[in-house]
């Protein structure tokens, strides 16, 4: 696998992002990336910060600050973003929406050997789609 291609097309394997662009290209930046999911989530209106909750598996949200367990919460998006740099760096990015208020909003949560206790938990209660992370 070469590093760099010099303007050759992704393979399939990347995760791609309509009109998103590496801005360097050959080595992807894992938390450039899930910054930019973030960004284009955002701006489709899941702008709040979710923060894990105290608890096991609890995420607290960033408008009104109440905690809910996760399989509380609606669960509108999941993509996984597998570590550029390192395969043991894999990161998901999930977009719920508050039971409270309401509020859309984005967290990122580590999975695999590496992640959290923490997030390995919350990412134990979501509703994975498939393996590779795209929606049937
Ligand atoms: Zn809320």
């Amino acid at each position: 696998m070469a590093p760099q291609g010099s303007d050759a097309t992704d393979g399939d394997e990347v995760t791609t992002l309509e009109g998103a662009e590496p801005s360097i290209p050959g080595v992807p930046n894992d938390e450039d990336e899930a910054q930019s999911v973030i960004a284009r989530l955002a701006a489709d209106g899941w702008s709040e910060q979710l923060i894990p909750g105290s608890d096991p598996a609890t995420l607290r949200c960033g408008r009104c600050r109440e905690v809910h367990p996760l399989s509380e919460w609606t669960i509108d998006d999941e993509r996984r973003l597998e570590g550029a740099s390192d395969p043991a760096d894999m990161v998901l990015v999930v977009a719920a929406t508050c039971p409270s208020c309401g509020a859309q909003g984005t967290i990122v949560l580590g999975y695999g050997p590496e992640a959290s206790a923490t997030d390995s938990d919350l990412v134990a209660e979501l509703p994975l789609r498939s393996p590779d992370g795209r929606a049937r």
